[in-house]
């Protein structure tokens, strides 16, 4: 089923982004991020070669399990990271799901924070928002 209250268009923060096509309630589901299902080991030797390219959506589901939407992904994988987001992550029966986090207006960009690990490779941030933390990383 497709989706229709999001849309994809060039956004303000990275490339393109994931935007709200009607005004969206509090704790309403978005989306799910699907895509192959790979384990760890195949994850970080694809990180390797995502790093090289800049651009990866691989999203951790749990230790031994992680999620490539390059491969049979939906829109999800264009919901680009903000240090003060609107959406969020819930992880649950093995599934991962963007969840609204508070209302969201009509044509507002959907963001999540990435927390990418603290001890891995610092990536800039330029999510703009006024709890920046200046990286995607934890902190
Ligand atoms: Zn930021």
């Amino acid at each position: 089923m497709k989706s229709k209250i999001v849309e994809v268009k060039e956004s303000n923060i990275h490339n393109r982004g994931l935007f709200a096509l009607q005004d969206i309630d509090e704790g309403r589901l978005i989306i799910e991020y699907i895509g192959e299902r790979i384990s760890k080991k195949k994850a970080d030797l694809r990180e390797v070669e995502n790093d090289k390219i800049g651009v990866t959506y691989i999203f951790c589901l749990n230790d031994d399990c992680y999620i490539d939407g390059k491969y049979g992904g939906n829109e999800s994988i264009y919901v680009n990271h903000s240090c003060e987001p609107n959406c969020k992550v819930v992880r649950k029966n093995a599934k991962i799901y963007f969840y609204s986090k508070r209302f969201i207006n009509k044509g507002e960009e959907l963001t999540i924070d990435y927390s990418y690990d603290k001890d891995s490779k610092k990536e800039l941030c330029r999510c703009g928002s006024r709890k920046c933390r200046g990286v995607i990383n934890e902190v």
